[in-house]
Protein backbone atom coordinates (compact mmCIF):
# COMPACT_ATOMS: atom_id res chain seq x y z
CA UNK A 1 0.00 0.00 0.00
CA UNK A 2 1.17 3.23 -0.86
CA UNK A 3 2.23 5.52 1.93
CA UNK A 4 1.42 9.50 1.44
CA UNK A 5 1.53 12.18 4.09
CA UNK A 6 -0.90 14.80 3.92
CA UNK A 7 0.20 18.50 5.34
CA UNK A 8 -2.26 20.82 6.07
CA UNK A 9 -1.78 24.45 5.92
CA UNK A 10 -5.00 26.04 5.69
CA UNK A 11 -7.07 27.62 3.43
CA UNK A 12 -11.18 27.35 1.95
CA UNK A 13 -10.62 23.58 2.27
CA UNK A 14 -10.03 23.57 5.97
CA UNK A 15 -12.82 26.63 6.69
CA UNK A 16 -15.56 26.46 8.62
CA UNK A 17 -17.82 29.60 8.78
CA UNK A 18 -17.51 32.12 11.51
CA UNK A 19 -19.05 35.41 12.78
CA UNK A 20 -16.24 36.97 10.95
CA UNK A 21 -16.18 35.02 7.82
CA UNK A 22 -14.73 31.89 6.79
CA UNK A 23 -11.90 30.89 8.87
CA UNK A 24 -9.27 27.88 8.34
CA UNK A 25 -10.31 25.70 11.51
CA UNK A 26 -10.29 22.07 10.09
CA UNK A 27 -7.79 19.76 10.84
CA UNK A 28 -5.85 17.84 9.09
CA UNK A 29 -7.13 14.74 10.32
CA UNK A 30 -10.52 15.79 9.81
CA UNK A 31 -10.07 16.53 6.46
CA UNK A 32 -8.92 13.25 5.85
CA UNK A 33 -11.77 11.92 7.56
CA UNK A 34 -14.11 13.42 4.75
CA UNK A 35 -12.09 10.67 1.70
CA UNK A 36 -12.52 7.44 3.68
CA UNK A 37 -12.14 5.85 0.55
CA UNK A 38 -8.64 7.01 -0.06
CA UNK A 39 -8.02 4.15 2.34
CA UNK A 40 -8.36 1.63 -1.16
CA UNK A 41 -5.31 2.67 -2.17
CA UNK A 42 -3.37 4.46 0.01
CA UNK A 43 -2.66 4.48 3.89
CA UNK A 44 -2.56 8.65 4.35
CA UNK A 45 -0.68 10.19 7.60
CA UNK A 46 -1.10 14.02 9.06
CA UNK A 47 0.81 16.99 9.53
CA UNK A 48 -0.95 19.99 10.64
CA UNK A 49 1.79 22.62 9.88
CA UNK A 50 -0.05 25.00 10.23
CA UNK A 51 -3.63 26.48 9.60
CA UNK A 52 -4.09 29.73 8.10
CA UNK A 53 -5.64 31.38 5.35
CA UNK A 54 -2.88 31.73 2.71
CA UNK A 55 -3.58 35.75 2.26
CA UNK A 56 -1.10 35.13 5.02
CA UNK A 57 1.17 33.18 3.66
CA UNK A 58 4.47 34.35 3.61
CA UNK A 59 7.88 32.64 2.20
CA UNK A 60 9.23 31.35 6.02
CA UNK A 61 5.72 29.15 5.30
CA UNK A 62 7.18 27.85 1.90
CA UNK A 63 10.45 26.82 3.71
CA UNK A 64 8.67 25.45 6.35
CA UNK A 65 6.44 23.28 3.97
CA UNK A 66 9.91 22.39 1.98
CA UNK A 67 11.71 21.39 5.25
CA UNK A 68 8.60 19.41 6.58
CA UNK A 69 8.85 17.22 2.84
CA UNK A 70 12.56 17.27 3.29
CA UNK A 71 11.96 15.81 6.92
CA UNK A 72 9.88 12.90 5.89
CA UNK A 73 10.69 12.04 2.56
CA UNK A 74 12.16 8.55 2.70
CA UNK A 75 9.53 7.24 4.94
CA UNK A 76 7.06 7.91 2.04
CA UNK A 77 5.82 7.45 -1.42
CA UNK A 78 4.58 10.73 -2.10
CA UNK A 79 2.82 13.99 -0.61
CA UNK A 80 -0.16 16.24 -0.47
CA UNK A 81 -0.45 19.85 0.65
CA UNK A 82 -3.50 21.58 1.01
CA UNK A 83 -3.40 25.18 1.06
CA UNK A 84 -5.87 28.18 0.55
CA UNK A 85 -6.35 28.36 -3.26
CA UNK A 86 -5.69 32.31 -3.37
CA UNK A 87 -1.67 32.45 -3.20
CA UNK A 88 -1.09 28.40 -3.90
CA UNK A 89 0.43 29.31 -7.04
CA UNK A 90 3.27 30.75 -5.28
CA UNK A 91 3.57 28.41 -3.16
CA UNK A 92 3.56 25.51 -5.69
CA UNK A 93 6.20 28.11 -8.11
CA UNK A 94 8.22 28.21 -4.66
CA UNK A 95 7.86 24.51 -4.06
CA UNK A 96 9.19 23.51 -7.53
CA UNK A 97 12.42 25.89 -6.65
CA UNK A 98 12.90 24.88 -2.92
CA UNK A 99 12.60 20.89 -4.13
CA UNK A 100 14.03 19.89 -7.27
CA UNK A 101 14.16 16.73 -9.46
CA UNK A 102 11.39 15.04 -7.10
CA UNK A 103 11.07 11.21 -8.27
CA UNK A 104 8.20 11.59 -5.82
CA UNK A 105 4.86 13.49 -6.57
CA UNK A 106 4.56 16.45 -4.44
CA UNK A 107 0.90 17.34 -4.99
CA UNK A 108 -0.46 20.87 -3.77
CA UNK A 109 -4.47 21.50 -3.65
CA UNK A 110 -6.99 22.81 -2.05
CA UNK A 111 -10.69 23.73 -2.69
CA UNK A 112 -13.01 26.74 -3.51
CA UNK A 113 -15.70 25.52 -0.80
CA UNK A 114 -15.07 24.01 2.57
CA UNK A 115 -14.97 20.42 2.93
CA UNK A 116 -17.47 20.39 5.62
CA UNK A 117 -20.54 21.53 3.16
CA UNK A 118 -22.86 19.07 1.16
CA UNK A 119 -22.15 20.82 -2.13
CA UNK A 120 -18.26 20.94 -2.43
CA UNK A 121 -14.95 20.49 -4.67
CA UNK A 122 -12.75 19.84 -1.80
CA UNK A 123 -13.74 16.17 -1.93
CA UNK A 124 -12.92 15.51 -5.35
CA UNK A 125 -9.86 17.81 -5.25
CA UNK A 126 -8.12 15.81 -2.40
CA UNK A 127 -9.26 12.12 -3.55
CA UNK A 128 -7.86 13.48 -7.17
CA UNK A 129 -4.53 15.00 -4.86
CA UNK A 130 -4.12 11.54 -2.86
CA UNK A 131 -4.58 9.54 -6.10
CA UNK A 132 -2.24 11.28 -7.72
CA UNK A 133 0.61 11.41 -5.17
CA UNK A 134 0.21 7.58 -5.38
CA UNK A 135 0.54 7.74 -8.66
CA UNK A 136 4.08 5.87 -10.16
CA UNK A 137 4.27 7.94 -13.28
CA UNK A 138 3.69 10.96 -10.94
CA UNK A 139 6.78 13.22 -9.95
CA UNK A 140 7.86 16.96 -8.73
CA UNK A 141 5.80 19.39 -7.83
CA UNK A 142 2.49 19.90 -9.13
CA UNK A 143 -1.00 21.54 -8.47
CA UNK A 144 -4.00 19.84 -8.77
CA UNK A 145 -7.52 20.78 -8.70
CA UNK A 146 -10.57 20.21 -10.55
CA UNK A 147 -9.26 17.45 -12.39
CA UNK A 148 -6.71 19.24 -13.80
CA UNK A 149 -2.88 18.08 -13.15
CA UNK A 150 -0.93 21.46 -13.61
CA UNK A 151 3.20 21.85 -13.29
CA UNK A 152 4.28 23.50 -10.07
CA UNK A 153 5.54 26.93 -11.63
CA UNK A 154 2.51 27.06 -14.60
CA UNK A 155 -0.09 27.74 -12.24
CA UNK A 156 -2.27 30.90 -11.86
CA UNK A 157 -5.20 31.23 -10.23
CA UNK A 158 -7.78 33.14 -12.99
CA UNK A 159 -11.54 32.58 -10.95
CA UNK A 160 -12.31 33.91 -7.74
CA UNK A 161 -15.17 31.68 -7.36
CA UNK A 162 -15.54 28.85 -9.94
CA UNK A 163 -14.22 24.95 -9.23
CA UNK A 164 -12.06 25.76 -12.11
CA UNK A 165 -10.26 28.73 -10.61
CA UNK A 166 -6.62 27.00 -11.84
CA UNK A 167 -4.73 27.22 -15.40
CA UNK A 168 -1.65 25.96 -16.69
CA UNK A 169 -0.29 29.39 -18.61
CA UNK A 170 1.38 28.81 -21.42
CA UNK A 171 2.54 25.45 -20.83
CA UNK A 172 -0.43 21.78 -21.45
CA UNK A 173 -2.05 19.97 -17.90
CA UNK A 174 0.26 17.53 -17.36
CA UNK A 175 -2.59 15.11 -16.88
CA UNK A 176 -6.49 15.05 -16.18
CA UNK A 177 -8.13 12.88 -13.55
CA UNK A 178 -11.72 12.07 -13.81
CA UNK A 179 -13.66 9.44 -11.71
CA UNK A 180 -10.34 8.08 -10.32
CA UNK A 181 -8.80 7.71 -13.63
CA UNK A 182 -5.56 9.72 -14.19
CA UNK A 183 -5.34 10.49 -17.86
CA UNK A 184 -1.48 11.88 -18.66
CA UNK A 185 -0.43 14.20 -21.94
CA UNK A 186 2.54 14.18 -20.79
CA UNK A 187 4.13 11.05 -19.14
CA UNK A 188 7.97 11.63 -19.16
CA UNK A 189 9.34 10.42 -15.76
CA UNK A 190 11.39 8.20 -17.23
CA UNK A 191 13.69 11.11 -18.72
CA UNK A 192 14.49 11.80 -15.08
CA UNK A 193 18.09 11.08 -13.84
CA UNK A 194 18.98 13.16 -11.01
CA UNK A 195 18.70 12.71 -7.16
CA UNK A 196 16.12 15.30 -5.28
CA UNK A 197 17.65 18.32 -4.06
CA UNK A 198 16.76 20.76 -1.82
CA UNK A 199 17.27 24.14 -0.60
CA UNK A 200 16.20 26.75 1.82
CA UNK A 201 17.51 29.74 1.52
CA UNK A 202 15.36 32.93 -0.09
CA UNK A 203 15.82 36.51 -0.54
CA UNK A 204 12.54 37.88 0.22
CA UNK A 205 13.87 41.33 -0.95
CA UNK A 206 11.92 40.94 -4.90
CA UNK A 207 9.43 44.05 -5.45
CA UNK A 208 6.37 43.82 -8.28
CA UNK A 209 5.74 46.96 -10.26
CA UNK A 210 3.15 46.77 -12.59
CA UNK A 211 2.81 50.07 -14.90
CA UNK A 212 -0.40 52.05 -15.70
CA UNK A 213 -0.32 54.90 -18.16
CA UNK A 214 1.12 57.65 -16.68
CA UNK A 215 3.36 56.33 -14.03
CA UNK A 216 6.11 58.00 -12.63
CA UNK A 217 9.90 56.65 -12.61
CA UNK A 218 9.93 58.11 -9.20
CA UNK A 219 8.70 54.67 -8.03
CA UNK A 220 11.36 52.66 -8.84
CA UNK A 221 13.85 55.10 -7.07
CA UNK A 222 11.76 54.20 -3.72
CA UNK A 223 11.79 50.40 -4.47
CA UNK A 224 16.19 50.60 -4.98
CA UNK A 225 16.01 51.90 -1.33
CA UNK A 226 14.31 48.72 -0.38
CA UNK A 227 14.77 45.89 -2.59
CA UNK A 228 17.48 43.93 -4.91
CA UNK A 229 15.44 42.93 -7.42
CA UNK A 230 12.27 44.19 -9.01
CA UNK A 231 9.81 43.01 -11.72
CA UNK A 232 8.20 44.87 -14.48
CA UNK A 233 5.29 44.59 -15.43
CA UNK A 234 4.60 45.58 -18.59
CA UNK A 235 2.54 46.25 -21.48
CA UNK A 236 2.09 43.60 -23.97
CA UNK A 237 5.19 42.09 -25.26
CA UNK A 238 7.19 44.39 -23.56
CA UNK A 239 8.60 47.83 -23.45
CA UNK A 240 9.23 51.08 -21.13
CA UNK A 241 7.74 54.29 -21.16
CA UNK A 242 10.28 57.29 -22.63
CA UNK A 243 7.58 60.05 -21.75
CA UNK A 244 9.21 62.55 -19.26
CA UNK A 245 12.39 62.76 -20.89
CA UNK A 246 13.82 59.67 -20.43
CA UNK A 247 13.02 58.71 -16.36
CA UNK A 248 12.55 55.54 -16.74
CA UNK A 249 15.78 54.83 -18.83
CA UNK A 250 17.70 56.52 -15.91
CA UNK A 251 16.20 54.62 -13.06
CA UNK A 252 17.04 51.67 -14.78
CA UNK A 253 20.21 52.18 -15.32
CA UNK A 254 20.58 53.39 -11.44
CA UNK A 255 19.45 49.49 -10.65
CA UNK A 256 21.48 48.10 -13.32
CA UNK A 257 24.65 50.46 -12.16
CA UNK A 258 24.03 49.46 -8.49
CA UNK A 259 24.65 45.93 -9.27
CA UNK A 260 20.37 44.92 -8.54
CA UNK A 261 18.05 42.98 -10.89
CA UNK A 262 15.82 43.69 -13.15
CA UNK A 263 13.39 41.35 -15.00
CA UNK A 264 10.80 42.56 -17.34
CA UNK A 265 7.77 40.87 -17.97
CA UNK A 266 4.15 41.23 -19.45
CA UNK A 267 0.83 42.42 -17.68
CA UNK A 268 -0.92 39.76 -20.31
CA UNK A 269 -1.36 36.41 -18.87
CA UNK A 270 -0.62 34.29 -21.68
CA UNK A 271 1.98 34.20 -24.53
CA UNK A 272 4.63 36.11 -22.77
CA UNK A 273 6.84 38.72 -22.85
CA UNK A 274 9.77 39.39 -25.75
CA UNK A 275 10.99 42.90 -25.48
CA UNK A 276 12.80 42.57 -29.06
CA UNK A 277 9.95 43.17 -31.20
CA UNK A 278 9.58 46.95 -30.06
CA UNK A 279 12.20 50.18 -29.81
CA UNK A 280 10.23 50.75 -26.58
CA UNK A 281 11.57 47.36 -25.42
CA UNK A 282 14.26 46.37 -27.79
CA UNK A 283 16.85 49.74 -26.88
CA UNK A 284 16.78 49.71 -23.03
CA UNK A 285 16.99 45.73 -23.05
CA UNK A 286 19.94 45.97 -25.46
CA UNK A 287 21.31 48.79 -23.54
CA UNK A 288 21.14 47.34 -20.02
CA UNK A 289 21.06 43.69 -20.36
CA UNK A 290 17.64 43.14 -18.89
CA UNK A 291 16.46 39.75 -17.76
CA UNK A 292 12.96 39.06 -19.00
CA UNK A 293 10.25 36.45 -18.19
CA UNK A 294 9.27 35.29 -21.51
CA UNK A 295 7.18 32.44 -21.36
CA UNK A 296 7.23 32.32 -17.45
CA UNK A 297 3.94 33.32 -15.29
CA UNK A 298 4.77 35.75 -12.36
CA UNK A 299 4.17 33.59 -9.80
CA UNK A 300 7.11 31.66 -10.73
CA UNK A 301 9.41 34.54 -11.72
CA UNK A 302 8.83 36.28 -8.25
CA UNK A 303 9.57 32.87 -6.73
CA UNK A 304 12.66 32.09 -8.91
CA UNK A 305 13.89 35.58 -8.17
CA UNK A 306 13.84 34.78 -4.50
CA UNK A 307 15.28 31.35 -4.41
CA UNK A 308 18.32 32.61 -7.52
CA UNK A 309 18.95 35.36 -4.64
CA UNK A 310 19.43 33.15 -1.53
CA UNK A 311 22.16 32.08 -3.52
CA UNK A 312 23.79 34.57 -5.20
CA UNK A 313 24.46 38.42 -5.99
CA UNK A 314 26.33 38.13 -9.36
CA UNK A 315 24.42 39.03 -12.10
CA UNK A 316 25.95 36.41 -14.35
CA UNK A 317 25.51 33.45 -12.38
CA UNK A 318 21.59 35.50 -11.90
CA UNK A 319 21.49 35.44 -15.34
CA UNK A 320 22.23 31.62 -15.97
CA UNK A 321 20.10 30.32 -13.43
CA UNK A 322 16.79 32.42 -14.02
CA UNK A 323 17.24 31.04 -17.96
CA UNK A 324 17.65 27.54 -16.73
CA UNK A 325 14.33 25.36 -17.05
CA UNK A 326 13.46 24.24 -13.73
CA UNK A 327 10.47 21.82 -13.52
CA UNK A 328 8.93 22.90 -16.79
CA UNK A 329 8.86 27.06 -15.67
CA UNK A 330 10.92 28.78 -18.68
CA UNK A 331 10.76 27.32 -22.17
CA UNK A 332 11.34 30.72 -24.61
CA UNK A 333 14.56 32.32 -24.03
CA UNK A 334 16.95 34.66 -25.51
CA UNK A 335 18.21 31.81 -28.07
CA UNK A 336 15.76 32.16 -30.40
N1 LIG B 1 -8.76 32.96 1.23
C1 LIG B 1 -8.65 31.54 1.00
C2 LIG B 1 -7.18 31.17 1.08
O1 LIG B 1 -6.46 31.39 0.15
C3 LIG B 1 -9.22 31.19 -0.32
C4 LIG B 1 -9.22 29.72 -0.67
O2 LIG B 1 -8.58 28.90 -0.06
O3 LIG B 1 -9.92 29.38 -1.65
O4 LIG B 1 -6.74 30.69 2.09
Amino acid sequence: MKQVLLIATGGTIASKSSDEGLKPLITSDELLGYVPDAKKFCQAHTLQLMNIDSTNMQPAHWQKIAFAIQEHYSSYDGFVVCHGTDTMAYTAAALSYLIQDSQKPIVITGAQKPIDLEITDAKTNLMDSLLFACCDRAYGVTIVFDGKVIAGTRGKKERTKSYNAFSSINFPYIATIQDQHILFYLDDKKHMNQPVRFYSALNERVALLKLIPSMEAGVLEYLAQHYDAVIIESFGVGGLPSYKSGDFHKAIRHWIGSGKTVVMTTQVTNEGSNMSVYEVGRTIKQEFGLLEAYDMTLEATVTKLMWILGQTGDPQKIQEMFYRTINRDILYTASW
